[in-house]
């Protein structure tokens, strides 16, 4: 029985891939892992920019201990800055798949090959792939014996279930004790795919300048690979190379999703969240708030969140403060008492999840007027970014669940009837004049609680740690 399984995939006219697998003969155990693999794999890469999944992906399945290339993009190679970004992402690759069988990870050239384990599941391995920034693009290749037969074979099971009017051949020779040239390979290759296509009755022709379909052939120490579908990957920069941030994380979409953009870019993020005491004992914002961190700390590995009770320091804005000014006025307590907190952890600015204009508060001599409170810089990634892209974003990163939930917000608290629209930092100064701020500061660090999370194999773990609250360090922050 070689075939159990036969793979039938629709495209429909919006172009989602709809696989449906028929058992020919009693399913065996094997089969239907596979079968149940195959649909994982399709979902994981399912609206991607995937012009191949079909039956290549299927063929992927069949493969022994397939690789994976993985290509970056060339930008950030840019002057002496490669061997650090390149081993960033070498090393991200290493966590992000820890737990799953993988041999080696080598560097060849302008690439990362990361050699699968017997026992490695593919599924998984795409799906952690999802979060690991700095891809550019990746592809399954196949392993094979470095000789020009089984290269001709194995170059024509790649191309065969690809639908595609032009193709071309490329070969890198990494490993010169093969007795072909690159070209060599190139010309013998191609023309063995160009006789089978036409064999095939398939009108493809050759096409060295942008082609449809590239088939790739890189011969290395270890067993040649081939592959001819390219799977976008997550793009950005890798994990931890931008330096430090303290992200001001509500529980809304927005500040999820900002977070991710900045993790994108290579930043590493402290998270603080300010939260009131709930309508109902027991409960408030903070399920949310931690879900909103287990979801983003896979593309950054380890990340803090800082739990801050900001009730009673309303209550005080809500007493000694103009009404009008009240949102405002809470958006600079939290900045004051985060700046005291990032500066503990090294970081260099915020990151919020304003949008231009999106609320009252977020005019934007609002923003500026509550930015006169912070002395660290505040980077708003989604300040020019549409609600509606905003939710797209955050259900492609996994937080819109999770923000979707209900929770009791603090900041809607005693909110003004009627909101200032276009406050001048000197105004909001003159509004704070009756409020203690280093103690209304020092009372947001004194409730302060910190959890530290971590992603290891795959899984995310988080530890209550205690918060060391070094007296003069901090004085001098709040100072
Ligand atoms: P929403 O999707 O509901 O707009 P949001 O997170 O954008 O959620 P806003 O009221 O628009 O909430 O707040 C603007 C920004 O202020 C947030 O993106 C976040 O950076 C910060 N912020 C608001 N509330 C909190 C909070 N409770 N804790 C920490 N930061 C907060
Ligand atoms: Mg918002």
């Amino acid at each position: 029985m070689p075939w159990i399984l036969t793979p039938t995939v629709k495209e429909s006219r919006n172009s989602a891939i709809f696989v449906s697998i028929q058992l020919r003969t009693s399913a065996t155990h094997r089969a239907s892992r596979q079968s149940h693999e195959m649909q994982s794999c399709l979902r994981a890469v399912e609206g991607r920019d995937w012009y191949t999944s079909k039956n290549a992906l299927w063929g992927a399945l069949r493969m022994n201990q397939p690789a994976v290339v993985v290509h970056y993009h060339e930008l950030w190679l840019k002057g002496g800055n490669r061997r650090f970004f390149v081993s960033k992402l070498a090393n991200a690759l290493r966590l992000g798949l820890e737990g799953i069988p993988v041999e080696k990870i080598e560097r060849p050239n302008d690439r990362l090959v990361v050699r699968l384990k017997a026992g490695a599941s593919l599924e998984e391995t795409l799906r952690r792939l999802e979060r690991i920034s700095g891809i550019a693009y990746y592809a399954i290749a196949r392993p094979v014996e470095a000789d020009l037969g089984v290269l001709c074979d194995a170059a024509w099971a790649e191309v065969e279930p690809l639908a595609f009017d032009t193709f071309a051949v490329r070969a890198k020779r990494s490993d010169k004790s093969f007795a072909h040239r690159s070209s060599e390979i190139e010309t013998i290759v191609g023309r063995h795919v160009l006789d089978r296509l036409r064999d095939a009755g398939r009108n493809a022709r050759v096409k060295l300048n942008d082609p449809d379909v590239t088939c790739r052939i890189e011969i290395t120490s270890g067993p040649a690979l081939v592959y001819a579908r390219k799977i976008p990957g997550p793009g950005g920069l890798p994990a931890n190379t931008a330096g430090k941030m303290m992200c001001l994380l509500s529980g809304g979409f927005d500040s999820a999703v900002a977070a991710y953009q900045m993790m994108k870019r290579g930043a590493h993020l402290s998270f603080a969240h300010f939260y009131g005491t709930g309508a109902q004992p027991g409960e408030s914002s903070l399920h949310v708030a931690r879900g909103l961190v287990r979801q983003l700390v896979p593309w950054q590995f380890s990340a803090k969140l800082y739990r801050i009770p900001f009730e009673s320091i309303q209550r005080e804005i809500v007493r000694y403060a103009p009404e009008s000014c009240r949102v405002l006025l809470y958006r600079r307590m939290m900045l004051r008492i985060a700046e005291v907190l990032a500066r503990r952890d090294h970081a260099v600015a915020f990151v919020t999840g304003d949008s231009l204009g999106q609320v009252a508060s977020q005019t934007l001599r609002n923003m500026v007027a509550v930015e006169a409170a912070a002395k660290l810089p505040v980077f708003r990634p989604l300040a020019g970014t549409d609600k509606l892209e905003i939710i797209a974003l955050a259900r492609k990163i996994g937080t819109h669940d999770i923000s979707a939930e209900p929770f009791h917000d603090c900041c809607p608290v005693f909110m003004p009837r009627s909101p200032a629209l276009h406050a001048t930092p000197a105004e909001l100064d003159a509004a704070e004049s009756k409020l203690d701020l280093p103690q209304l500061v020092r009372q947001g660090i004194a409730g302060t609680a910190l959890e530290s999370y971590r992603y290891v194999a795959g899984r995310v773990e988080s530890t209550e740690v205690p918060l060391h609250r070094p007296k003069e360090k901090q004085d001098a922050a709040i100072a």
